[in-house]
């Protein structure tokens, strides 16, 4: 059997090995160390925020982004339905309640009139949420300015999961930097990585020295180990920061291959009625971390399902949207607002749409077979990809 093709793997450049080294032969392995500063120096540099923290994690970045915004039992977070799960998981961790916002069609992320009506009901029932969680989904910025205008209205701080969208823009800026936090995620199938790892970004330095502080067990300044409050082990490793740094050095090659391979699937498959893209919003330049399509089931006879088990048969993996949170049952009888009652987008997207192979390192071959099975299995034809 050829060999498989993949959602999205790792990419190495080779120069992973200098930091990595360079660690080894100062023998600084742990804890922290010169790589860690420096990832996070040139992250800071690269977001264009004051500062950021590397940590173990994206979650470990929202658990801390949360705690720091004060949030724990009793309080409520709105938070993007269609999403991975570690967006909200966190939440539940310091004993809040998520409420689910649903997405709108233009960027598939957190809809305004959903967080509107969501704020109202809030302040109706007179507590309003400690924070909002907005997504933004396999690259595509969120419509930052209509979302922060809301939640800037109600005086309610934003945590801007950029985990997927690192190197995306949206007017000009990078996404990541809107909210009062910023997180990153170099999970191995994000785009870049560090087998492991997150990021938490902010303008608010003083805020991420107390995230360093809580992610190293929150350590009191003493000779003896004090602790007066609760923290965590959620620091990156030396070893970790030195792949995260090579992989930096990179990024923005990798959104433009990203981007390419995009481009090559509105290219072999546009033609096909019934079968759209996700969309890239005016002002925006996303990441294309996932190239993302739906199959319009009144004129796409094929289930998204069967597609990918076709596609599966051929060793290629793609799989469905997201399920939205509201949908999970983890989260049942959790609150849910829709964009619009009779069309609940992040439930129609789930139902619709797929994720197609998008690795940087894919090539335009694999890519041409990828293509070619989803035109034979859609409707009997194939399509030469001229490069
Ligand atoms: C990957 C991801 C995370 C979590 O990041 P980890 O580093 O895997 O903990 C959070 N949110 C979204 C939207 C993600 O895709």
């Amino acid at each position: 059997m050829s060999q498989r093709i993949f959602l999205s793997s790792p990419h190495m450049t080779g120069n992973e090995k200098k930091y990595i080294n360079e660690a080894f032969e100062t023998n600084w392995i742990a804890p922290l160390g010169p790589n860690v500063n420096a990832f996070e120096e040139e992250l800071a540099a690269y977001a264009g925020t004051e500062g950021a923290a590397a940590l173990s994690s994206g979650t470990a970045a929202i658990h801390l982004a949360l705690d720091l915004l004060g949030v724990g039992k009793g309080d409520t977070v709105f938070c993007s339905s269609l999403t991975f799960i570690a967006s909200a998981n966190p939440i539940v961790y310091l004993g809040a309640e998520p409420v689910f916002i649903d997405s709108e069609p233009e960027t598939w992320n957190m809809s305004a009139i959903a967080l509107e009506n969501a704020f109202r009901d809030a302040e109706a029932f007179g507590e309003l949420p400690k924070a909002v969680v907005i997504v933004n989904l396999y690259g595509q910025s969120a419509k930052m300015d209509e979302l922060i205008k809301i939640c800037d209205h109600y005086s309610v701080p934003v945590i801007e999961d950029a985990a997927e969208s690192l190197g995306s823009t949206y007017k000009g800026r990078k996404s990541g930097t809107f909210g009062k936090f910023g997180v990153y995620s170099f999970n191995g199938n994000k785009i870049i990585t560090t087998s492991g790892g997150g990021m938490l970004v902010s303008n608010d330095t003083e805020e991420l020295e107390r995230a360093r502080f809580l992610a190293t067990q929150a350590r009191d300044q003493a000779k003896h180990y004090q602790h007066s409050v609760i923290g965590y082990n959620y620091r990156m490793s030396n070893i970790l920061a030195g792949v995260g740094r090579a992989q930096l050095e990179v990024l923005d090659q990798r959104v433009e291959a990203k981007r390419a391979v995009f481009k090559r699937y509105v290219k072999g498959l546009g033609d096909i009625e019934g079968l759209e893209f996700m969309p890239e919003l005016v002002g925006t330049m996303s990441n294309r971390w996932l190239s993302v399509m739906t199959l319009d089931p009144d004129k796409i006879k094929v289930a998204p399902n069967a597609l990918i088990d076709a596609l599966e048969a051929e060793n290629i993996e793609a799989r469905p949207v997201w399920k939205p949170l509201h949908m999970q049952p983890v989260f049942e009888g959790k609150k849910f607002y829709a964009h619009d009652e009779n069309n609940v987008v992040s439930e129609r997207l789930f139902t619709t749409g797929i994720c197609l192979p998008s690795g940087t390192a894919m090539t335009i071959e694999e890519q041409q077979k990828v293509i070619n099975v989803i035109r034979m299995i859609l409707q009997g034809s194939k399509v030469e990809l001229t490069k």
